[in-house]
C-alpha cells in the first residue's frame, strides 16, 4: 500500500508491500520464510529450522529489521528447531496453534540428525486469527491433517499462500505421522481448493505453486472424499 497524492495516482510507483525472503535451511530442506515491512522495519519469520540463527540474524542486522514474531506452521522438529535460538536473538515471541503447543514443549525428533530444544509458544494462533505487522497482514486457517494443529496463513496483498506440511506443489504433506488424519486432511484441502486460484502457494518443503496449478488433483481428493 502507498499513498498517493489525489490527482497524481498515474505517478506513483508501484513499491512492493512486503519483502519476502526464502531460504532452504537443515537436513529436511526446510522452508524459512521472513516477511518484512521494509518501512517499519518489522519482520516475521516462519518456520525456523535448524540452523537457521546465524543467517536470520545476519540478515536483520543487515537490514536493520527487528524480528516481532516467529511463526511455526506446525510442530515438527523441522519447522521449531531454531525457534528458542532465535527467540533468545532476538526477543521475538513464537506462535503456533494450541493444538501443536505440546509438540513444540515436547519435541520428539523423530529421525532428526540433532537433538531438537523445547520452546514455548506465547503467542495463539487460531483459524480467523490475524498477525498485523507494519503492512504485513496474514490471516490464519486451521488446517489439521498433517498434524492436528497445522496451519496455513494468507498473505494480503502479496496473492500468497504459505502452507506449511498441509499443501505442496503436486500432493498432500504426509497423514501418517503421530497425530496425522487423512480425513481432517481431505477437510482441509477442501478449504483451500475454495481460495484465490491465483494465490501463489509457498509450501513448508520443495518448489512454489498455484493454488490453480494444484486444483486438479485436489478436486479429485475433494470428490473422492478419500486422499487415496
Ligand atoms: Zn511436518
Ligand atoms: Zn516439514
Amino acid at each position: 500500500m502507498h499513498v498517493a497524492r489525489p490527482g497524481r495516482l498515474s505517478e506513483v510507483p508501484y513499491h512492493p508491500v512486503v519483502d519476502l525472503i526464502h531460504r532452504v535451511i537443515g537436513p529436511a530442506a526446510t522452508n524459512l520464510y521472513v516477511l518484512a515491512d521494509p518501512r517499519s522495519r518489522e519482520a516475521i519469520a516462519i518456520d525456523t529450522a535448524i540452523p537457521s540463527v546465524a543467517w536470520l540474524t545476519e540478515l536483520l542486522a543487515g537490514r536493520g529489521w527487528t524480528l516481532k514474531l516467529i511463526v511455526s506452521t506446525h510442530g515438527h522438529w523441522d519447522h521449531i528447531g531454531d525457534n528458542a535460538a532465535v527467540a533468545a536473538h532476538t526477543g521475538a515471541p513464537i506462535a503456533a496453534h494450541p493444538a501443536d503447543r505440546a509438540m513444540l514443549e515436547h519435541p520428539e525428533p523423530l529421525f532428526a540428525p540433532f537433538p531438537i530444544p523445547p520452546s514455548v509458544p506465547a503467542v495463539e494462533l487460531a483459524e480467523g486469527g490475524r498477525i498485523v505487522f507494519g503492512s504485513i497482514v496474514l490471516d490464519v486457517l486451521h488446517t489439521p491433517g498433517h498434524t492436528p494443529g497445522s496451519v496455513c496463513l494468507t498473505l494480503r496483498d502479496e496473492a500468497a499462500l504459505l502452507s506449511g506440511d498441509t499443501l505442496f506443489a503436486g500432493g498432500p504433506g504426509r497423514v501418517d505421522l503421530a497425530g496425522g488424519d487423512p480425513g481432517a486432511m481431505v477437510g482441509s484441502l477442501a478449504r483451500l481448493a475454495g481460495l484465490d486460484p491465483t494465490l501463489r502457494v509457498l509450501p513448508g518443503h520443495g518448489k512454489a505453486t498455484t493454488i490453480e496449478r494444484e486444483l486438479p488433483w485436489i478436486g479429485a481428493v475433494v470428490r473422492a472424499g478419500s486422499l487415496w
